[in-house]
């Protein structure tokens, strides 16, 4: 018998398929030695954290009251120092006091979701392959998830579809460029179409639409291409922002929630946030990191390490005979299966002690995810359970 929530106990109980893989690979580096399991199961950032940002952690520990509460919304300061740096380096206007301090950019999609829906029959729009924790946040709302159907072409919006699943109960669509699982980046071209698409619905249903733009790689960006910051195209949008990614700060949970000052309901949407993280408890992000971002507003981890690490590994896998849709962004490649079932392809990958993660758990068949953010030996030493993995299909 279970005398809990029985939602969260299964939630609980099952875990993620990327944790579940992840610490499947700590157990079997123990059993056969670190260097003979090719782990490319989470998201780890492999990077160091910048020496700038470490400097100024120890300063602000030797020198300030750091430890204190801060302010629900978070510090002032980190707040102004964001709006400044995204004012400026976008050539948009972002208000700081729209601006809400988050533990990563779970909490910052969390407390959108938590904000907006208003009742059961809300609808959120997700474009496959999408971030399995997506589904968790909006279903603990109560408001129905919507998937739309890949662009197999380049993994960025299928309109066609989109144009089937939207409708006058959806509350939200939710976009993530650079893309995790695909790597993929919108072009501006494709966020304007979005943009004007939205801008029709909102009249033909008379209703806000709102964007949810989530963007813990938005720097992470190779080869000089640019991702779209999604204020210069929708008024109604929301960004939803972590330094997990950027600054290799994934353990020390920060980032935030920032609502677009020319959206139509700016004012309310952000108390809204702010009254969703009173009822979660999601006040007061860590104070040392928020400081610690706010003085660093602009500074970037070393991404050539990822860079090279994608340039072997695509390399690699075009000349065995893989296929997939060439990265742009973020550290992942997402690669086609030999097979429909992913699941069993991860399975046979695992025999050659390739921990891939099956793209079922991203909302679509025959694919799986490679995180490249791992030691370039990894890479280069995989190479043979690549082969052999390819071999088994022939
Ligand atoms: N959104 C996407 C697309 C992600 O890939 C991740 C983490 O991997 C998150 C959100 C959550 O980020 P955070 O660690 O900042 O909570």
């Amino acid at each position: 018998m279970i005398n809990v929530n029985k939602k969260m106990y299964e939630l609980g109980n099952e875990g993620s398929a990327i944790r579940e893989l992840f610490e499947y690979g700590k157990k079997r580096k123990l059993e056969i030695g670190d260097d003979n399991v090719f782990d490319f199961s989470i998201g780890n950032p492999s990077a160091k954290v910048p020496e700038k940002l470490t400097k100024t952690l120890k300063e602000l520990l030797d020198n300030e009251d750091i430890h204190s509460y801060t302010s629900n919304v978070g510090d002032n300061k980190t707040r102004e120092n964001i709006a400044k740096y995204l004012s400026s380096t976008y050539n948009t206007y972002i208000d700081k006091n729209l601006i809400y301090m988050t533990c990563g950019a779970s909490a910052s999609l969390f407390l959108a979701f938590n904000a907006l829906v208003e009742s059961e029959d809300d609808e959120i729009i997700l474009f496959a392959p999408f971030f399995p924790e997506y589904r968790v946040f909006i279903e603990k709302t109560g408001a129905k998830v919507v998937v739309v159907d890949p662009d197999y072409d380049h993994f960025e919006i299928n309109f066609d579809d989109l144009d089937r699943k939207i409708n006058k109960n959806t509350k939200a669509v939710v976009i993530n460029f650079p893309n995790n699982p695909t790597g993929a980046i919108i072009t501006n071209k494709t966020l304007e179409k979005l943009s004007n698409y939205l801008k029709d619905k909102e009249k033909q249903y008379n209703k806000v639409i709102y964007l949810i733009s989530d963007e813990p790689y938005r720097e992470i960006i190779y080869d000089g291409n640019v991702c779209p910051f999604v204020t210069n195209y929708y008024d109604d949008s929301i960004v939803c922002y972590s330094y997990s990614k950027a600054l290799s700060l994934a353990g020390e949970r920060i980032g935030y929630t920032l609502v677009n000052p020319k959206a139509k309901e700016a004012e309310n949407v952000f108390k809204a946030i702010c009254g969703a993280g009173r009822s979660l408890g999601f006040v007061c992000a860590p104070s040392l990191f928020q400081k610690a971002v706010g003085l660093n507003q602009g500074l970037l981890c070393n991404i050539n390490e990822y860079k090279e690490n994608r340039d072997i590994l695509v390399n690699n896998l075009t000349k065995l005979g893989y296929e997939f849709v060439y990265p742009k962004g973020a550290f992942y490649l997402f690669v086609k299966a030999f097979e429909n079932d992913d699941i069993a392809f991860s399975k046979k990958a695992m025999k050659h002690e390739l921990l891939l993660v099956p793209s079922s758990s991203f909302g679509i068949k025959g694919y799986v995810r490679v995180s490249y953010c791992v030691k370039k030996e990894v890479i280069i030493n995989s190479y043979d359970a690549f082969k052999k993995l390819k071999e088994e299909y022939k």
